[in-house]
Order: structure tokens, then C-alpha cells, then sequence
């Protein structure tokens, strides 16, 4: 799928009562769960505060957290590998695999993965790949790419879920939630004991001690993580953070801003391998940090991006990814960040429209754990795709002759008349238009349109306060 397609794949999406079923149920219940937990803190605008300045501190100084986190995972007898783009990262797994003669591994849930696209990698080198995190593995199953950061298979009514597990495991029909659960954890189990490598994301990468956090709520990172005796985790350079201190900060409003916990259930920490007096974990532990385009974020204005912890609060909250989804997004990262983060790391012309796919209403801002200002990196988008000279002849020259009429009372008045009559005949008494000509269709293809009031408001500001001084001109 790609960015590019975004209108096409809207409409699609807009059309899809099953996906708009799904969207629904999925982001009020996220939206819900959110606020609940935020507001069970003391203070969740100060907790939110002391997330923005951590992941400060720690983008402020990336270059040698890094170092210090690669030092101290070595001190601690695991290997650190470094990749440039998604080639490398996929490159390095594939290496490890040979050195030690992996055929099957189990993998846990990790947007940079999808980033890389490394189970593809995996199994064209004929490597048996396996998704532990249900709702990874549900869309595995179905041949889906996963639609939200949290829950990747938003997109997916329960019904739908369970006629696919019935077609392709055998599972009876069902529609209870925990027999499905029950059902894939059962297949589940042998894949960890038979896998000979298990890959991790990160959430956090601690420096001070060199110790990756991985946090879920099904167990399967656990032993993702510790059954198989090789562990690779990969993560994005921008998962370092400086202290325990800013970790526990951190964690906690990822919980709540994420599935509404006040704590995930498994919270994994990683240090190294497993040391000769522990009785279980693997042999060999190896992180692989990713760049991909993220450095050069860090050193362009939109640096701020970085800050995101992936909770997927803002797409919960984005009207519009609660209309299209994240499918419409067309890469990996949907919603309000995704339309910041897949231009800047693809490039702003492989995803032109992204960063239009928004109110600018603010909710995003709102629900961010690290106070994220999404809006103004997105206005600062569009006008990196105009300086870049996008947008069609068409657009330019609306946009001039907009501009002209704004700057004139005579032609604004003018302008507004006009419109004003166009869209009372067109609507014929209805009060709304259900068609307008190109290019305005676009709105009306999924909305009425209202007709312009009678009187205008300038009009009826005017009749109001005529003939009073300036400032007490007040509506
Ligand atoms: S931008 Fe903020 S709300 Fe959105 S996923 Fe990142 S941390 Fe969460």
C-alpha cells in the first residue's frame, strides 16, 4: 500500500462498514480508557511535564547516551550493532541467523520491524517467522499490516477475527474475546519452544545501565524474549533515555496513554544475556540501534518528533484516524504522528498529502503524553510542500486569487455575495447543498454542504454595532 493512493484508499475506508464498526468501537474505548487513567494521577499536567523534559534531556543529548548505553550493554556481555537504514538493520538479523543457524524465530511486537520490513527479509532468506503478539499474529494471518501503533488490529471487528481464526486454524466459532485468546495461545506455545531466536522491540532504552524495557500485557515478549537462546532487540536511536528516574516517569504515562493501564502487566528489562548463576534466558543478547533517517530529523526542526514514545494516544484521538484508520496512512506509522513521521523519514513528496489529513483540531496535542505539538509540525510540513512546489497549478492560483480577495473589503464583499447566492439557488430551499461543482466536490462527496445565511454575519455585525466606537465592537 501506498501514501501516495491516500485519497482512493479513504474513500474505500469511508465506505467500509466493517472497518467503520471497528474504528469506532476501538477509539472511543481507547479515548476512554485514556482519560479514566489520567485522571487517577495527582497531577497529570505536571506528570505530563516531567515526560516532555525526560525525552528533552534525552534528545538533547542523543550522541552520548548512546555511547554510554553501547558501553555498558558490552560491559554486561551482550554485542551492540549499529544501522544506517532499514537494509542494514535487516542485514545484521540475517547475519546473526547464520552464525547461529537459526530456521525459526518468534518475534515480538516492534514498529521498527515493520519499518525495515524485516519479516519479509527473514523469509525470503527461507527463516520461519512467527508474530507472538496476538493481534501481530492475527494480522499475519491474514496477510494485513498492522493499522495502529498499540493495537494492530484495530481495523478488525471481533467477528471478523474469529471467521479467521475458524478458516485458517480451525478454531470453532466464536465471538468471546478470551476463547480466542485461549485458542491462539495454545498454538502459540510451541513456537516458543521450538524457535531458535526471538527478536524485541524497545520501548526505552536506559543508559545509565544499559538496559532495554519492553512493556506488554500477554506475556509472549517474556518469552520471546527469554525461551529461545538467542535474543535480538532493534530499536530506533531515539528510544535512549537518560536515567531510571526518567524511566519511571515514562513508563507510567505510556501505560495510561496507551491501553489506560496504571502498568502494563509484563514489564521486561534486559541487561544483557543471561548470567552463569540465573537459571533461564538466552546465550547470546544483541541490540540493534536504527538511524533511518532519524538523525537527520534530529538536527531539522521537526527534531520534536522524536520525543514520541508510541502510544498511539493521538491516533485514538484524531478525528480523522477515527474515520479512515490507519490503512489510509499507507506506510507504517498512522494517524497525526505517522503524518509527520513517514514524510520526514520517506521523504515530504512520497507522502504529500499526510500532512493535510488533519483539522488541525488539536486533540492529538491534547492527548499527548509529551505534550507533542503535532499541529504546528504539520502546518510547517505544508509549507515545506509549497516552498517544494507540490501543489498543483490548480491550487496556486485558488490560493493567489483567495489571497487577493482577502486583502480587499471591496472584493471580499463582492466574493461573498456572490457565493452567498450561488449556494441558496443550488440548494433550492433545502438549506444544504449534497453537490458542488469541481473542485469543490471533494467536499461534497462525503458531506452536505451548508448554503450561505441570509443576512451574512459581517452584515448583521455591521447593522448591530453601526455608529459605535471601535473597541466596543464586540459580537
Ligand atoms: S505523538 Fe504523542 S500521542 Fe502520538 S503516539 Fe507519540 S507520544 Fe503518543
Amino acid at each position: 500500500m501506498k501514501a501516495e493512493s491516500f485519497e482512493k484508499i479513504v474513500d474505500h475506508a469511508l465506505a467500509d462498514r466493517q472497518l467503520q464498526v471497528a474504528l469506532d468501537r476501538g477509539t472511543t474505548r481507547g479515548v476512554n480508557a485514556r482519560l479514566l487513567a489520567m485522571s487517577e494521577t495527582t497531577d497529570a499536567q505536571a506528570l505530563r511535564h516531567q515526560a516532555r523534559l525526560a525525552r528533552e534531556r534525552a534528545l538533547n543529548q542523543l550522541p552520548e547516551l548512546l555511547e554510554q548505553l553501547e558501553r555498558n550493554i558490552i560491559a554486561n556481555g551482550g554485542h551492540v550493532l549499529w544501522a544506517r537504514d532499514a537494509a542494514e538493520l535487516n542485514q545484521h538479523v540475517l547475519t546473526i541467523c547464520r552464525q547461529h543457524n537459526v530456521r525459526r524465530v518468534v518475534k515480538g511486537k516492534s514498529m521498527v520491524t515493520e519499518e525495515t520490513a524485516l519479516n519479509h527479509a527473514l523469509e525470503q532468506e527461507g527463516i520461519d517467522v512467527v508474530e507472538s503478539d496476538l493481534g501481530e499474529y492475527i494480522i499475519q494471518l491474514a496477510g494485513e499490516t498492522p493499522s495502529h501503533i498499540v493495537f494492530p488490529m484495530l481495523h478488525k471487528t471481533k467477528e471478523a477475527t474469529a471467521q479467521l481464526l475458524h478458516d485458517k486454524l480451525g478454531m470453532p466459532l466464536t465471538d468471546q474475546p478470551e476463547a480466542m485468546t485461549r485458542f491462539v495461545r495454545g498454538v502459540m506455545r510451541q513456537k516458543y519452544l521450538q524457535a531458535d531466536l526471538g527478536i524485541s522491540g524497545v520501548n526505552f532504552a536506559i543508559a545509565e545501565t544499559g538496559t532495554i524495557a519492553t512493556v506488554e500485557n500477554e506475556g509472549n515478549n517474556r518469552l520471546s524474549i527469554s525461551a529461545p537462546p538467542v535474543h535480538v532487540a532493534v530499536m530506533g536511536l531515539e528510544k535512549v533515555i537518560a536515567t531510571w528516574e526518567d524511566y519511571a516517569v515514562l513508563v507510567q504515562l505510556l501505560a495510561r496513554s496507551a491501553t489506560g493501564q496504571r502498568m502494563t502487566v509484563y514489564n521486561n528489562l534486559i541487561s544483557g544475556p543471561r548470567r552463569p548463576d540465573e537459571p533461564d534466558g538466552p546465550e547470546a543478547f544483541y541490540l540493534i540501534i536504527l538511524d533511518n533517517g532519524r538523525s537527520r530529523i534530529l538536527a531539522s526542526e521537526y527534531a520534536e518528533s522524536l520525543a514520541c514514545i508510541r502510544c498511539g494516544a493521538c491516533l485514538n484521538a484524531c478525528p480523522v484516524y477515527q474515520n479512515i484508520g490507519g490503512h489510509a496512512y499507507g506506510w507504517v506509522y498512522p494517524g497525526p504522528i505517522g503524518s509527520i513521521i513517514t514524510p520526514l523519514l520517506r521523504g515530504p513528496l512520497t507522502a504529500p498529502k499526510l500532512p493535510y489529513a488533519s483539522s488541525l483540531c488539536g486533540a492529538c496535542q491534547a492527548a499527548c503524553p509529551v505534550e507533542i505539538n503535532i499541529p504546528d509540525m504539520l502546518l510547517k510540513l505544508r509549507r515545506d510542500l509549497v516552498q517544494a512546489g507540490d501543489p498543483s497549478l490548480g491550487w496556486r492560483l485558488g490560493m493567489k486569487g483567495w489571497a487577493v480577495a482577502f486583502k480587499s473589503p471591496m472584493l471580499y464583499r463582492l466574493g461573498g455575495r456572490i457565493a452567498g447566492w450561488l449556494t441558496r439557488v443550488l440548494a433550492r430551499g433545502k438549506g444544504h447543498l449534497r453537490w458542488l461543482p469541481p473542485p469543490f466536490n471533494g467536499w461534497t462527496a462525503h458531506r452536505d454542504f451548508p448554503a450561505f445565511g441570509t443576512p451574512s454575519f459581517r452584515e448583521r455585525y455591521l447593522r448591530r454595532f453601526k455608529g459605535q466606537p471601535h473597541d466596543s465592537k464586540k459580537p
